[in-house]
């Protein structure tokens, strides 16, 4: 039986993980540990300067009191007692995870550490509606396929899967590349009751760059989107502009390498 490891950003108490877990119980052993309260656009963070707890929320879950980078760790060191698992899939998020977005998203980061550890690893997210009635029904169903596939296919080598499902019911699947959100942060300056300012952020503005082959482009076209990602951020198709940088030629000290 393949082991899969299972986390999420919304919670371990989540409707999103619940799904997922059942969806993935037929194809392995299924580990949940995620953490105890929603840590939403957390991004990759971990955590260095408290120490962390595991608590059994319920037999096969596990709640931590830190983030999904944590929870993927303490999965691998503790509960499955180093051993890698072979599959490491985080969500069903609550709200997409499209674009530039997924440099803020927990979801997207369990994924990623998993890719770190050398473990094949997909994210998957729903769309989140006004009125916050979702069905995830679809996106387990899509995250079972593709699980599937990957246990038998597996990854290229530090990559994994970002996959945005839509409303409703999905149209197909579709190939992606990360899309382009016009990045326009919202904050909102209020007054507390002794009239000092405070500030909130809020959701940024859903403006997009238009790509064919983007997620957004996917999923409003009412496709499962699925891109490839990896943890290196590097700029290869842009290297000329670091080349174009002056920096002093006493200093500079490149290691040349045959593209
Ligand atoms: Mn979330």
């Amino acid at each position: 039986m393949p082991r899969i490891l299972v986390t999420n950003d919304d919670g371990v108490h989540s409707e999103g993980i619940q799904a997922l877990a059942a969806a993935l119980n037929p194809l392995g052993d299924v580990t949940v540990i995620a953490p105890h309260t929603e840590s939403s656009a957390i991004g990759h963070a971990l955590t260095l300067r408290r120490p962390l707890r595991i608590e059994t929320y319920k037999s096969g879950f596990y709640a931590v009191d830190g983030t999904p980078t944590d929870c993927v760790n303490l999965g691998v060191a503790v509960l499955l007692k180093n051993q890698l698992p072979d599959l490491v899939v985080s969500g069903i998020n609550a709200g997409w995870n499209l674009g530039d977005d997924v440099t803020y998203s927990g979801t997207v980061a369990g994924a990623l550490e998993g890719a770190l550890l050398g473990v094949p690893a997909i994210a998957i997210s729903l769309r989140r509606r006004p009125d916050h009635v979702f069905d995830f029904a679809p996106s387990a169903q899509a995250a079972a396929l593709l699980a599937e596939l990957v246990l038998r296919h597996g990854l290229p080598d530090r990559t994994f899967l970002n996959v945005n499902v839509p409303d409703g019911m999905p149209r197909g699947f579709r190939r992606t590349v990360q899309g382009k959100r016009n990045h326009i942060t919202k904050i909102a300056e209020r007054l507390d009751p002794r009239g000092k300012p405070y500030y909130w952020i809020e959701e940024g503005i859903d403006e997009w760059t238009l790509e064919d082959r983007s997620d957004y482009q996917a999923v409003r076209e009412g496709y499962i989107s699925v891109s490839l990602l990896s943890p290196d951020m590097t700029a290869y198709s842009a290297m000329e502009g670091l080349e174009a940088l002056p920096l002093p030629e006493e200093w500079l000290n490149d290691v040349k390498t045959p593209r």
